[in-house]
Formats: C-alpha cells, structure tokens, sequence
C-alpha cells in the first residue's frame, strides 16, 4: 500500500509515509472486509458510511502539515482510521462523528489501540467545536456544499484545513489556510465522500 499507492503517486512526506504503515487499517474494517483493508478504495462501514482510501487520507494528512504539538479537529470519525493516523502526527485529536453508534465503536478500537490522546465526541460537527478551539488543523471527513466560515474562525492563524466541496458527483478537496484572519483557499484533487449533514 505504502510503495504503491501512496509513494508512486507522490505522497513524499516521512512522517506521514510512517504513521501510514504503523496504523493498522485492518482493525477499523469489519471482518468481512478485513482482506480488502489495504486495497486501493474506500470499505464500507456501518450506518452507510465509508472509510475513505489509503490514498485520499494520505493526501489529507499530507496537505496539513501538521507539527508534533498540534491540537487537532477531526469532523466525522467514521471508523476512527483517520483519527489514530492524527494521533500519531499531532499532540491531541478531537473527533465528532454524528452517529452515537460509530463514535462508541471508534472510541472502543483507538482505546484498544493504545491511542490515548485523542477525544470522541457524539455529535453534529458542521460548525465545528468551538469548546476546544482554536486548531492547528481541521480534518473534514464529509464533503460540505460549502467551506463552512464557523470552521475557518476555529482555526489558528496559520492554521491548516482539509476539506471535500460540493455536490456528491462534482467534489474536489480544498485545502484552506488561515492568513491575517482570512482563508486561503487551495483547490487540490477531485474526489468523493459521504455528505456533511447539518449545518
Ligand atoms: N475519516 C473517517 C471517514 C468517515 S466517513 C474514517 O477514517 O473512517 C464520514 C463520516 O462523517 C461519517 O461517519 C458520517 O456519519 C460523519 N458525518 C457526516 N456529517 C457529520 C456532521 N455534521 N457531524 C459529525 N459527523 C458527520
């Protein structure tokens, strides 16, 4: 997966090449899928959710830059793959998942995993999470009809946001950079992801 999927598209970042072959991506699988967890496409999960690709979530981390002292903010955590990929490149990661159901059985899999520095939270993200903010990066994992201008003011200056925009069969993922209090915005590549509910 790491030669040929990330590697030999350009994902060149140390750090994250290693925390991508240290995070067991097979525990966040169900097992019956268990044997495709390391395939290049995004799995299934429960409530009609999807882990995303190896890929994908390699470019995400990639973009974010994240320093070992970042406090982080994942927005739907999903099978909580990304969430321990986060862990292992930042200081602290809070994650809100929506469905009660998935935030109970990721919080169960990075607990058994060892990971201790990251929160899971039961709840509706689209405005992000004022309590704990400001971040250092914000990891959108659900794809917004627009960047939502609650989780540009969450972030430090500086600070780092990954994020899939618009309609389920013309997305993109965009990268927004907080300068002097205003979001840069950087247009990276297509992709697909389950949509942001709320907001
Ligand atoms: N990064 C995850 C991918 C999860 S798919 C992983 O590695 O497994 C996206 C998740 O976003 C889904 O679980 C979905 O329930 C959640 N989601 C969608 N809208 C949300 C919202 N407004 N607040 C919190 N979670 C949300």
């Amino acid at each position: 997966m790491i030669a040929t999927q990330l590697a030999a598209r350009g994902i060149r970042d140390h750090r994250v090449l290693s925390a991508m072959a240290r995070v067991p991506r097979h525990e966040f699988v169900s097992e019956r899928y268990r044997e495709q967890a390391y395939e290049d496409h995004p799995i299934p999960i429960a409530e009609g959710q999807t882990v995303s690709q190896p890929y994908i979530v390699a470019l995400m981390l990639e973009v974010l830059k994240l320093e070992p002292n970042a406090k982080v903010l994942e927005v739907g955590t999903g099978s909580g793959y990304m969430t321990a990929l986060l862990a292992e490149l930042a200081s602290h990661v809070y994650s809100i998942e929506r469905h009660a159901r998935l935030a109970r059985e990721a919080e169960t899999t990075l607990a058994r995993l060892g990971y201790r520095n990251v929160t899971v939270l039961t709840g509706d993200g689209s405005q992000g999470l004022a309590e704990f903010a400001p971040y250092d990066g914000i990891v959108v994992s659900a794809a917004a009809p627009h960047i939502p201008a609650a989780l540009v003011e969450q972030l430090n200056e500086g600070g780092r946001m990954v994020i899939p925009v618009g309609p389920p069969d013309a997305q993109e993922l965009q990268l927004v950079v907080r300068h002097e209090g205003r979001p840069i915005v950087h247009r990276l590549d297509g992709c697909r992801f389950v949509p942001l509910v709320g907001g």
